[in-house]
């Protein structure tokens, strides 16, 4: 046994969603949630690795998970973030068309976030945008004000003081393999032997679809990694952006376009794009891993998602390999901004679902087997989202009433 004592849940993954939900559990009255992470620290992967954006829910279709966990796990956000003393700000952000074929899609953008619950979403002209970013170009655009910024990383670590604090456990370097029922116990199989529990939920992130599927999950989702490589603006450059400026999303592509982020840090964040990663820890275009290469080559979804989104796969790839193309992509919000203003940063890598259709998941996707419940599909907002996604989660758990909506599968 990795620990003789049972605990009455087990989670399986430090990331941010695995941390809320232990908080979830821990604020509804139980004592001590044992997190398992593979790595030797938390928040190694998407939670340390993204663009620290708090969202305000514009995007999502009305009804969907990402609207309602992301409108109120947003407000939950920035409260955490005040009780504890994380840098955050509440800077609002830009949504700028740059072509006329973009405007039905901004004013497509502004019903969905008008219908999610974000006040006073007009259409702005160019003068009126400049009041907000003073050197963006655009044709139209809206302001959010429900948009800011934080630190996950420092999230991820004020909640695990909390669950530590409470009498939780967080056990890295210990990877979980499957799970399964033995009478009324979960048993949760990891390199160092096997754990007990009432409850088991599987937030592994990258990882999350193979645990499901050793766990005997039926159904048929595949996690595909995808890297989001960032560049980094110079000082002067970066003095040109405010703080969010983001462009009119393709409506086929869960992705949100190359966006200009002010970090809570200082520095101007340009990017992320979306590459398809050679690895689950694909955080370099070098890195590939063989098992995981071989295991996207022989689901089926992944030729199907290849053959539906091959045209834009190419225009991230030339984006990648040319500072040129990705310029290009930056002038057209800011054109003041110059070829050696620009520096490769760093990059993190998404845990987007796929299934066998070749579609990539769009919403939140979390499935109940029995006294397991595994996190199939969390994508950006769920950084975002996650207090109230652990919520939801303890909530279906210890069947209790929650505020929340229940979680769902797609
Ligand atoms: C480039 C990028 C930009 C993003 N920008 C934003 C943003 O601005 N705003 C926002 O809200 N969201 C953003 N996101 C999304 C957000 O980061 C993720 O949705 C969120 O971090 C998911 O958290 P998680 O806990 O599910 O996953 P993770 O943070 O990946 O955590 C999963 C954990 O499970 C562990 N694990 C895996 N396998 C096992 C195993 N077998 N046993 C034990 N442990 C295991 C991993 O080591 C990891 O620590 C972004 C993501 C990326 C990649």
């Amino acid at each position: 046994m990795a620990n003789s004592q049972d605990a009455q849940t087990i989670i399986i993954g430090a990331g941010i969603v695995g941390l809320a939900t232990a908080k979830a559990l821990i604020d509804r009255g139980e004592s001590a949630p044992v997190l398992l992470e593979a790595e030797s620290q938390i928040a190694t992967h998407q939670t340390g690795h993204n663009s620290g954006v708090i969202h305000s829910g514009l995007y999502y279709k009305p009804g969907s998970l990402k609207a309602t966990l992301c409108t109120t796990g947003r407000d939950a956000m920035y409260q955490f973030c005040r009780d504890h003393d994380i840098t955050v700000e509440t800077s609002g952000k830009v949504v700028v068309a740059t072509q006329e074929h973009e405007r039905p899609q901004l004013e497509s953008l502004r019903k969905r976030g008008t219908a999610n619950g974000i006040a006073d979403l007009e259409i702005l002209n160019q003068d009126q945008l400049r009041k907000h970013e003073p050197h963006i170009t655009a044709i139209a655009g809206m302001f959010v004000r429900e948009a800011g910024i934080t630190d996950f990383g420092q999230v991820a670590q004020a909640m695990r003081q909390e669950i530590e604090d409470a009498g939780g456990t967080i056990q890295t370097g210990v990877t979980a393999t499957r799970c399964h029922n033995q009478g009324e116990q979960t048993v949760v199989e990891t390199n160092s032997g096997p754990l007990k529990a009432r409850h088991v939920v599987n937030c592994a992130g990258l990882h999350c679809d193979r645990i499901a599927r050793a766990s005997g999950l039926a159904g048929d989702v595949r996690i595909v990694p995808f890297r989001g490589e960032y560049t980094l603006l110079s000082e002067q450059a970066a003095a040109l952006v405010r703080s969010l400026i983001y462009p009119v999303p393709d409506p086929r592509f869960p992705f949100l376009g190359v966006h200009l982020t002010r970090t809570v840090h200082g520095t101007v964040k340009a990017g992320p794009n979306a590459l398809l990663a050679f690895a689950r820890h694909g955080y370099k275009m070098r890195h590939i891993n063989v098992k995981d290469l071989l295991g996207i080559a022989s689901y089926s979804g992944s030729w199907r998602m290849a053959a539906k989104y091959w045209r834009t796969g190419v225009s991230e790839f030339r984006r990648s390999l040319s500072k040129r193309v990705m310029l290009r992509s930056i002038q057209q919000l800011i054109p003041e901004i110059q070829a050696n203003d620009l520096k490769q940063g760093p990059a993190g890598v998404r845990a987007q679902a796929v299934d066998r259709s070749g579609q990539l998941l769009d919403d939140f996707c979390i499935k109940r087997d029995g006294n397991i419940v595994h996190v199939l599909n969390a994508p950006s907002p769920a950084a975002t989202a996650s207090i109230t996604i652990g919520q939801s989660i303890a909530a279906q758990l210890l069947n209790t009433n929650s505020s929340q909506p229940k979680t769902h599968s797609q």
